[in-house]
């Protein structure tokens, strides 16, 4: 069932300001020169979404890891091959989707000669949110998938919460049809095994609800 969801962020929606582009590798060519925010500075690449243009299914993470970094790919990383075999077992076919991230940079902090993922903060995602915004207005999905609190915040604003929210297709006025639920890294973190597995069937079951929705 659907939700409508006045969203009270500055998220991506098609009623407010993106780029423009007619295309999505014309878009990916212009982010390329992006200094909307500092973290083009330090990182190795852009990382624009990926998939195609006739998706009808966009799922979007919080922003690139190490790996996605330095291959200039979204969702390369252990991350990423979670959430393939997440989808596979809902039922979700990988190539009806669209991949990308509410912030086309890595943000890091430098520990030792390690590059660890640092939350990028509520100004960047704005920022960024001019590039998500537009991959949307292209994309025109029948659905959005919303990875992880960066993800939600950028697309539904600061009234929803992951952990309440999770397994809801909330419909903001005026806006796209938006899926809440984990993001895989997440999983990834959770130390006990027996945790972690039920943390990846609890996601498995938020991902079939989007075989249902669009059955309908
Ligand atoms: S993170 Fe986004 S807004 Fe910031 S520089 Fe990169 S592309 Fe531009």
């Amino acid at each position: 069932m659907l939700e409508k969801f006045p969203s009270a962020g500055l998220g991506p929606s098609l009623a407010y300001e993106h780029a423009d582009a007619t295309k999505l590798d014309e878009l990916h060519e212009s982010a390329q020169a992006c200094t909307r925010c500092e973290l083009y500075r330090d990182a190795t690449h852009l990382v624009f979404g990926e998939g195609p243009s006739t998706a009808e299914i966009v799922l979007v993470g919080e922003q690139p890891g190490d790996k996605e970094d330095l291959a200039g790919r979204p969702f390369v990383g252990p991350a990423g091959q979670l959430l393939d075999q997440c989808l596979e077992e809902a039922g979700v076919e990988r190539d009806r989707c669209y991949v990308t991230n509410a912030v086309k940079h890595f943000k890091y902090q430098m520990h030792g000669k390690k590059r660890l993922h640092a939350r990028p903060n509520s100004g960047e995602v704005q920022r960024c949110a001019w590039w998500l915004g537009a991959e949307l207005e292209l994309l025109r999905p029948k659905l959005v998938v919303a990875l992880g609190a960066t993800a939600v915040s950028s697309l539904l604003g600061s009234r929803v919460r992951v952990m309440r929210d999770r397994g809801r297709i909330l419909r903001p006025s005026g806006r796209l049809d938006v899926l809440v639920t984990v993001h895989p890294s997440a999983l990834l973190r959770i130390r006990e095994a027996d945790k972690r597995k039920e943390g990846t069937l609890a996601f498995v079951a938020d991902l079939k609800r989007i075989s249902r929705f669009l059955r309908h």
